[in-house]
């Protein structure tokens, strides 16, 4: 009954077009790992007075609120997963790039602005908004920020965070703190802004942003090469970085067997290079002036060094475009159904890279000899997408035990089990154990500063303080 009637209060707050039923066949409630627990309303607010009216309604009704983008993480981020009285707030609606000024070089856009639509106005304007991934026509800029995604980008501009320069967030009170200043520098005091960017809306809603541009870089090649082995991996990105400099773009590491999965599923992908092999890499030079020079003396200096078996330079706008959906569908979920999937997003010391790939699948094999490990990864940031296949029906101790011993092999090698993707529900417990006792209630403390009641997104990053 009491829901009833905040249901009926809210929708009024909100407007006839500000709201929908968050019912289980609203998509909204679902993501890459299934259906979230029910919410009292999906709110589409319009505008950031409308996001602070409705915090300010949630917080008199002690409402927990979980913000929502695109909804493509893949984490377990953006659905209510705790049992109490919740909102879904979608920031959908707050869609518009808002400005590109071209002499501060930066863009300024609602938070529920799709990512490709501002890279698109950013390009039409003769500048990069570099945050870019598979996910860039649907992904939100508010979700790229409140996740710090990393993507392709990050080996030649940084991840996310260091695009940001300016926002605006509602905290949970409904308070609006206006952070949106374009500045470079500002040692004024904390900068408030970082400690949004990665909360994964736990410490307030992002409504409006400022990013830095980068000067477009018209000349742009591709190519795909199959490695001679992984041990050569690290060897052939050293070339790489040596012979392209800032020409550098991406470096991205694909494996065989996902490359052959995704030439098998879809047939309008063509099969780039005749040799087969187990590892490959897809390199990207860009730059103002043409790359196809630089790009062609690392092919040359790959094979002399013996790293390469096979490469191939794309030499057409429509062969580079093929090489890189290639890359876009080697998100393996799609390749094994009914396994048991097991998953890591490393980050690593760079140079511990290769090695950490052949170790991890030796201490796969001795827990689960039939487990099946595959990674995919941006090698210029030390990061690799690693997931572990077990057959159906493999039960929870041996999960458990793969899981524990690959994550204290991470932790040994200096690394983190959560590199771009964040924590979420998914890692949650597991990044727990990872965090030293003092780092652990710092977070906690920080979390309990901008949401002392635990409204915002529970469940998700951190456990609440005992
Ligand atoms: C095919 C594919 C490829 C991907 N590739 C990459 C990759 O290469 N690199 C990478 O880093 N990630 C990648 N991702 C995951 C990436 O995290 C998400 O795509 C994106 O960052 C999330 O944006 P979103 O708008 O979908 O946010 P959502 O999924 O809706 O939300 C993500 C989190 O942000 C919070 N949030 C969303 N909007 C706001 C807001 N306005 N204010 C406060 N909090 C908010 C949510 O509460 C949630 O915690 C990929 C995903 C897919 C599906």
């Amino acid at each position: 009954m009491l829901d009833a009637a905040i249901r009926d209060e809210l929708k009024a707050l909100l407007g006839p077009r500000g709201w929908a039923e968050a019912s289980e066949d609203n998509p909204a409630l679902r993501d890459i790992h299934g259906l979230g627990l029910p919410a009292l309303l999906l709110a589409r607010p319009e505008s950031t007075d409308q996001v602070a009216a409705l915090m300010r309604f949630c917080a008199q009704h002690q409402i927990a609120v979980v913000p929502q983008g695109g909804n493509t993480n893949l984490c377990r981020m953006a659905l209510p997963t705790e049992a109490r009285p919740t909102v879904l707030l979608s920031l959908a609606r707050m869609n518009r790039v808002l400005e590109i000024n071209p002499e501060a070089a930066t863009l300024t856009a609602e938070a529920g602005c799709i990512l490709e639509v501002a890279q698109e106005a950013a390009l039409a304007a003769g500048f990069i908004l570099s945050p870019d991934w598979g996910a860039r026509g649907t992904a939100s800029l508010g979700g790229a920020v409140a996740t710090n995604g990393g993507g392709l980008n990050v080996v030649r501009y940084g991840t996310t965070r260091e695009q940001v320069r300016g926002m605006e967030v509602v905290l949970a009170d409904g308070t609006v703190w206006d952070g949106m200043r374009s500045l470079v520098k500002d040692n004024s005091g904390y900068d408030l802004k970082q400690m949004f960017i990665g909360s994964e809306g736990t410490l307030g809603v992002i409504t409006r942003l400022i990013f830095r541009l980068h000067p477009a870089e018209p000349e742009s090649r591709t190519m795909m090469a199959a490695l001679a082995d992984l041990s050569g991996l690290m060897d052939f990105f050293g070339q790489a970085r040596q012979i392209g400099g800032t020409h550098l773009s991406a470096f991205e590491l694909m494996p065989g067997i996902g490359v052959e999965k995704a030439l098998a599923r879809y047939p309008d992908l063509r099969r780039p290079l005749e040799a087969s092999s187990d590892w490959y890499v897809l390199v990207r030079f860009s730059g103002r002036e043409a790359v196809e020079d630089l790009l062609g003396e690392l092919f040359e200096a790959g094979f002399e060094a013996g790293l390469l078996t096979d490469a191939v330079l794309a030499s057409s706008e429509a062969q580079a475009r093929n090489l890189w959906e290639i890359r876009e569908q080697m998100i393996p979920h799609q390749y094994f159904p009914g396994q048991v999937m097991l998953k890591w997003d490393v980050s690593l010391p760079i140079d511990h890279m290769a090695g950490f790939l052949a170790q991890a699948e030796d201490t796969v094999r001795s827990l689960a000899p039939q487990g099946l490990c595959y990674a995919v990864g941006h090698v210029g940031d030390g990061n690799l997408h690693f997931s572990c296949f077990l057959p159906a029906g493999t039960g929870e101790d041996t999960q458990h035990a793969v899981y524990e011993t690959v994550d204290a092999l991470i932790w040994r090698l200096g690394g983190s089990i959560v590199a771009e993707h964040g924590v979420g529900a998914l890692f949650r417990d597991r990044v727990a154990r990872q965090k030293s006792p003092v780092e652990y209630a710092m977070l906690q403390r920080l979390k309990a500063a901008f949401d002392p009641e635990g409204r915002l997104n529970p469940g998700k990053l951190l456990h609440p303080p005992t």
